[in-house]
């Protein structure tokens, strides 16, 4: 697959949503200034590169916004504050989560046609986490996509979970998950199919 990269995909993947349509990755690579992605800017609505996210986590309070991505690739420090964030915040544990997973929530948002800003309701679980709330009857997964830290569970903001949800569902790019009593839309890196909890 990575052979098959043409130099424009090539281009697309790194400065903008990878599998967002091909239209809208060109007209966002050429408004999109150097400026923008290295201090994280929220670019205008008409230069959509998003290549940054903020993270609320809800438990924590803990509010992060960073660029994690540039035209060079990934940045691993930017990373590392987002796996920072998604921790377990019962064990205080955190782990190095699927970078997938967040160009997931870049894309999301871009398809959603809002800002990548989202509450974060769960990121990583450790094992022993996931195990005592599913002894709790929480119905959580035995193997949960979260243990994996391919998951999250996300409201983004300005966009309603059941909005948020055919979005997810329609980009077919892993699990989708609609919690609609906690208002809140699980997204995984895993193989695509979809629940309603
Ligand atoms: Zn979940």
């Amino acid at each position: 697959m990575v052979a098959r990269l043409t130099r424009r995909r090539v281009l697309a993947v790194g400065l903008s949503a990878p599998l967002a349509p091909l239209a809208r990755a060109e007209r966002s690579i050429a408004p999109a200034r150097a400026s923008d992605i290295e201090t994280g800017t929220a670019p205008g609505a008409a230069a959509r590169a998003l290549n940054w996210l903020e993270l609320h986590n809800l438990h924590t309070g803990r509010k992060l916004r960073v660029t994690f991505r540039d035209a060079s690739g990934f940045i691993a420090s930017a990373l590392g504050q987002l796996d920072r964030l998604l921790g377990d915040h019962r064990s205080g544990e955190y782990r190095e989560m699927d970078r997938q997973l967040y160009v997931l929530l870049a894309d999301l948002a871009a398809a959603a046609h809002a800002e990548p800003r989202y509450e974060i309701i769960s990121g990583y679980r450790s094992r022993a986490t996931n195990d005592k709330l599913r002894a709790n009857g929480g119905g959580q997964a035995k193997n949960s996509q979260h243990i994996e830290g391919k998951a999250a569970d996300v409201r983004l903001k300005g966009v309603p979970t059941a909005v948020l949800r055919d979005i997810a569902v329609s980009l077919k790019r892993g699990g989708v998950g609609w919690y609609p009593k906690s208002d809140f839309v699980h997204v995984d890196t895993a193989r695509v199919r979809y629940w309603e909890g």
